[in-house]
């Protein structure tokens, strides 16, 4: 028998149960109950935390460590934000949180019940406005904001862009509903954002309510709740009748707390565009969230390639105000275009380090977004690029993803970990091409397609969608990425027809005398002939002339004289195609 070995592991923040097994050399059977044996019911595929996972692993006789996260290019904004303010002192800041989960469990529900409590405590005099986020104070007087747009494409949108803004997502779980395809969602893009979770316990008051199973089935999801021996709080809450909602306001600052966040309200704000819009009667309208440093009426703020004075800010009662230090929402008036969501945004000293600002935002935004593609992959993993390939499964059916799941946390080679960073059955939408741009990863749709919003989202960010219906190819293909063997994809576009209107002799040779009737017509093209709706042959020019003279394109409207490689049988009315490779 092999003789297990211990000591040192480093173990990742989160893990699937089989890959744990693998890393402790124990079987799965026997690693999962074990788990069970400690309150975690969890089957092979699904992902536990690192403290469940250490539990495990000093009871077999390891001594484990957390292995430090990836770097992000949000930790790398966040590291920018932080320089930014190196020789302040630096203190502590509100949390931002963000509400998520599944349709009807009661996001804007809590959202509502969450403002509300500061306008039972008398706090608020104004109307409340829409700005994308509000303040509110828990009852020991600290301030907590909330991003008011619920649900996580928004969130993963925002993380897209580079924009590190929230440090709590709540996931609110209906108690009557339980956990939700869009539950598991909201649980993945909180994770793939490293953001800790906290999980709202909603509609308790149903009568139907059933919170111990939902309890569970979070725990087969990997999110194993403090009362079952993880480390994720959940608190019961009624959105609808107000209850418990300042134990979880108490709650989400328990869980900020152990992040430490802070701030230096004495440096020049930095922070993330939320939304912005055009006010008749204002002009420009950014709502915008201040995540270090402190805006002040008369600062010049630079976001993207536009720039401009602060001449008014508001806050989310609608009363003017004069500044807006860290984790402070607020609505400015300060810039002559509409600046774009999720972009951040710095307040500067005078006009010309704007200038400088836009400058070098021009040149890194051409050089940014290293989107990691298959065709690529290899030679980003050789420059050190890619550590992790992170992919995104779509599948037709569950039965699918299992499969697919199997077969791809096999194929990790020592260089490269593969990692499936979200999963799903259904067509790859608008929040999981998001997802993907956050995460850099690739998605991978078996047997299903995305749909319009995706496909373009997925174009302007430069997602690499890939679509499989047989699974073999689909691991050769990433097999072969990960050796650097992967054979580039081409597919034919249409440049251009013509039709023959004669047919010249030029000894045995058939010429056919044509009109370009729309596109054009390139020398090296790929020729089809068509002959009333059918294809009859396929292939290369053979001599494309007008007049006496080779030429190298004709255009619309133009006459040529043409001959197709290896067919001699060109007839009047026939239509020439002609189209080109081109790399996908
Ligand atoms: P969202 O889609 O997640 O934003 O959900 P909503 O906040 O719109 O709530 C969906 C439905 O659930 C609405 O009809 C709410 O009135 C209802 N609802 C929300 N919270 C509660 C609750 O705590 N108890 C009960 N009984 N109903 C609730």
């Amino acid at each position: 028998m092999k003789t297990r070995p211990t000591g040192p592991i480093e173990l990742p923040s989160t893990m699937l149960v089989k890959d744990l097994a693998e890393i402790l050399t124990v079987s799965p059977n026997e690693l999962i109950t074990k788990l069970i044996a400690s309150g975690i019911f969890a089957n092979i595929n699904q992902v536990i935390d690192y403290k469940a996972a250490a539990a495990v692993a000093t009871e077999l006789g390891f001594e484990p460590s957390e292995a430090a996260p990836p770097p992000s290019v949000s930790a790398a904004k966040t590291e920018m934000i932080s320089k930014s303010a190196e020789n302040h002192p630096r203190l502590a800041r509100p949390p931002v949180v963000v509400v998520m989960g599944h349709v009807d469990h009661g996001k804007t529900s809590l959202l509502d019940a969450i403002r509300k409590t500061k306008v039972a405590a008398g706090e608020a005099g104004g109307i409340t406005q829409h700005i994308g986020a509000y303040q509110v104070e828990t009852a020991d007087g600290r301030p907590v904001t909330f991003l008011d747009t619920p649900g996580h494409e928004a969130f993963t949108a925002m993380r897209a862009r580079g924009a590190k803004v929230t440090d709590v997502a709540i996931i609110v779980v209906a108690a009557d509903d339980g956990v939700m395809p869009q539950t598991i969602e909201a649980i993945d893009h909180a994770r793939a954002a490293q953001v800790p979770i906290l999980v709202a316990l909603n509609k308790i008051d149903k009568p139907n309510a059933n919170p111990d199973f939902v309890k569970q089935q979070l725990a087969e999801h990997g999110v194993v709740i403090e009362e079952y021996g993880g480390d994720v709080v959940l608190v019961p809450v009624s959105a609808k009748k107000g209850e418990n909602i300042n134990t979880l306001l108490d709650m989400v600052l328990l869980v900020a707390d152990v992040q430490d966040l802070k701030a230096n309200p004495k440096g020049h704000a930095v922070g993330t565009v939320l939304e912005a819009r055009v006010d008749k009667n204002s002009g420009i309208v950014a709502n915008i969230l201040v995540q270090d440093g402190t805006l002040k009426i008369g600062d010049i703020i630079v976001t993207g390639t536009l720039s401009g004075k602060v001449r008014a800010m508001f806050d989310d009662t609608g009363a003017r105000v004069k500044t807006a230090g860290p984790s402070k929402p607020v609505s400015v008036l300060a810039l002559s275009e509409v600046p774009t969501a999720g972009d951040q945004f710095r307040a500067v000293a005078d006009e010309r380090a704007a200038r400088r600002l836009i400058e070098e935002h021009r040149d890194e935004a051409a050089s940014a977004n290293a989107v990691v593609s298959l065709d690529t992959l290899y030679t980003q993993m050789q420059q050190g690029k890619v550590k992790e390939l992170n992919l995104l499964l779509k599948a037709d059916v569950q039965g699918s993803l299992d499969a697919l799941r199997n077969q791809l946390t096999k194929i990790s080679t020592d260089q490269l970990k593969v990692r499936l960073i979200h999963e799903g059955v259904g067509n790859i939408s608008e929040a999981d091409v998001h997802l993907a741009s956050a995460s850099k990863a690739i998605i991978i749709g078996f047997n299903t397609k995305p749909d319009g919003a995706a496909q373009r989202v997925a174009q302007n960010e430069h997602v690499d969608i890939r679509f499989y219906d047989v699974i073999y190819k689909l691991v050769d293909d990433i097999e072969a990425a990960l050796k650097g063997m992967l054979e580039p994809v081409y597919k034919e576009v249409v440049e251009g027809h013509a039709e023959v209107m004669q047919i010249f002799k030029s000894g045995k040779m058939l010429i056919g005398g044509c009109r370009v009737t729309d596109g054009k017509l390139t020398r090296n093209a790929l020729v089809k002939v068509l002959r009333g709706g059918k294809e009859v042959a396929t292939g290369s020019f053979g001599s494309l002339k007008r007049g006496k003279d080779d030429v190298r394109e004709v255009n619309t409207g133009f006459e040529c004289g043409l001959t197709v490689d290896g067919f001699n049988d060109l007839q009047m009315g026939d239509i020439v195609q002609a189209s080109v490779k081109v790399r996908v």
